[in-house]
């Protein structure tokens, strides 16, 4: 699949409002600064997509992108601004589990996190979640640019160790990534392609 030709395709407020549930979708999640943006310009070469999320404090939308007519990716907001009210942010939450929960076409979620500060609670949230409900999971840990080799495959080691402590393995598979520097592009590319294939 060719990620350089994704286009915006429509934001949702809510589940009703997304687009027919039809196809095959992978959606992007992380906190808040976790590199979501970055990590669709780089995969995408198109700085704008991801721009239309950046609304904090604001309403949160689900931001749908198209890759074909039947294949799309999703960019759930992350959250964690302070600014946003306590009420907003539930509200938010049940949104985003209805979305995961209801969404037949959903294939996988990306789940973007700091690599130095990887398994914060939201991220333990989105994949305890993904496990129960049987949706595989592949994390990114960004920015791993500011990290020596080493230490950021040392930091994945201990990621997919404390997965494994923690019986949230199944189907989660991790990898080291940098938007800056385009590390691992190509394996977040094989990944999105093996989702997003039509005949399954
Ligand atoms: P989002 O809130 O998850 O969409 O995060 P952004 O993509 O806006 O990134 C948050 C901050 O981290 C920004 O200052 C980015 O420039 C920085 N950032 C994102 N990706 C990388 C990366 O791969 N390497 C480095 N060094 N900084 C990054």
């Amino acid at each position: 699949l060719n990620y350089r030709t994704v286009q915006f395709l429509t934001s949702a407020p809510t589940l009703a409002e997304c687009p027919p549930d039809n196809g095959a979708e992978v959606a992007f999640a992380g906190r808040s600064n976790a590199g979501k943006s970055s990590a669709i310009n780089a995969l995408t070469g198109n700085s704008k997509l991801a721009r239309t999320s950046k609304t904090p404090g604001r309403t949160q939308l689900i931001n749908f992108f198209s890759v074909s007519d039947q294949q799309r990716l999703v960019d759930l907001p992350g959250y964690g601004y302070a600014k946003v009210a306590r009420s907003m942010k539930d509200e938010w939450q049940r949104h985003l589990a209805f979305y995961l929960e209801k969404r037949q076409c959903l294939r996988g979620l990306v789940l973007l996190m700091d690599i130095r500060q990887p398994l914060k609670e939201f991220d333990l949230h989105m994949l305890t979640w993904a496990v129960e409900s049987g949706l595989p999971a592949h994390i990114l840990l960004t920015k791993a640019d500011k990290l020596k080799n080493g230490p950021a495959n040392n930091t994945r080691f201990a990621v997919e160790k404390a997965l494994k402590e923690q019986g949230l393995d199944t189907g989660v598979t991790v990898q080291i990534f940098s938007s800056t520097k385009k590390t691992g592009l190509d394996k977040l590319e094989r990944k999105l392609n093996a989702w997003l294939a039509l005949e399954q």
